[in-house]
């Protein structure tokens, strides 16, 4: 074939190529588990990338240049809310897409719609460090929470590519009646621990707690953010020996001295666990991380 045959053919070849690409909407998240979600939604219609991936400490992500490549060209915005990923805003605002600006169609906050949980009383003193000033924003761990934030992350993707609203609408039926099932399997396997105290690290694990019916005695933080003091670890202390309690749960990236410490004093099980997608190798998405979190946490409450 001559160059002049094979050019028009390539030039198609190109261009369909161009608007297959432009087709798929560009997601970005600001957790794996936001990520996982829109995926199970958007499958092969979207390309989504995630600014954290489930090892670090998402209240507390390092801008990097390259994120605000990614959200020059993105098309949406899924971020938690509640001032978790607040470190979002900066990057956003240096972005300069108007389509993700707070408010905008591009930008969805997913604690719309939730029930939220640890509203502070009274006014929070951002300068104590307490890190949940606008209440408890660790919903996503409330597999009930999941469905709702499907159903907001359905309803934007079909504003946003209305030609794909049975797709979305179907793939949003599937992974709720999954969400369903499983539901029924984690509350058996934690079912003979109903109203057992546990203690947590962090305070991430009110909405958990709450669904599967578990008690959290208190937290090794005495304020959300606040590593513990010699004296607050002794209450503690004081708190698992008087109600023997079998369970610390805390998330892979924090510290385990702390918890260590309390095994050695009291013999409790320290039950370290990803808290978001990818925050171990085998967590590969929201049914494995919650699969995961309830299987350890039995285990250690045995
Ligand atoms: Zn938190």
């Amino acid at each position: 074939m001559r160059i002049k045959n094979v050019l028009p053919v390539l030039i198609i070849f190109l261009m369909t190529l161009s608007v297959n690409a432009r087709e798929k909407l560009k997601i970005v998240s600001t957790t794996s588990d936001l990520a996982s979600i829109a995926r199970e939604i958007g499958k092969d219609r979207v390309d989504i990338v995630s600014f954290s991936n489930g090892t670090q400490d998402p209240h507390f992500i390092e801008p990097r240049p390259s994120m605000i490549m990614k959200l020059k060209k993105a098309d949406l915005v899924l971020l938690v809310g509640m001032n978790f990923d607040v470190w979002l805003e900066p990057l956003v605002a240096n972005a300069r897409n108007y389509k993700i600006k707070t408010g905008n169609s591009g930008y969805l906050d997913l604690s719309q719609g939730i029930k939220k949980l640890g509203i502070p009383q009274g006014k929070v003193d951002g300068s104590s460090g307490h890190i949940h000033p606008q209440g408890n924003p660790h919903y996503w761990l409330d597999p009930e929470n999941v469905k709702v934030m499907a159903n907001a992350i359905t309803l934007k993707l079909i504003e946003l590519s209305p030609v794909s609203a049975d797709y979305f609408k179907a793939n949003l039926r599937d992974f709720s009646s999954k969400i369903d099932r499983r539901i029924k399997t984690w509350q058996s396997t934690l079912k003979p621990y109903k109203n057992d105290k546990i203690i947590t690290y962090h305070q991430s694990w009110s909405y958990f707690a709450n669904r599967f019916n578990l008690d959290i005695a208190c937290e090794i933080e005495p304020k959300p953010g606040i590593p513990p003091s010699p004296g607050h670890l002794q209450k503690v202390l004081q708190k698992i020996n008087h109600n023997k309690i079998k369970a610390v749960l805390m998330e892979v990236f924090y510290d385990p001295g702390p918890a260590e410490f309390l095994a050695d004093s009291t013999g409790i099980n320290v039950v370290i666990v990803p808290n978001s997608v990818g925050g171990t190798k085998q967590v590969k998405d929201y049914f494995g991380l919650i699969d995961t979190i309830v299987n350890e946490l039995a285990e250690g409450m045995k």
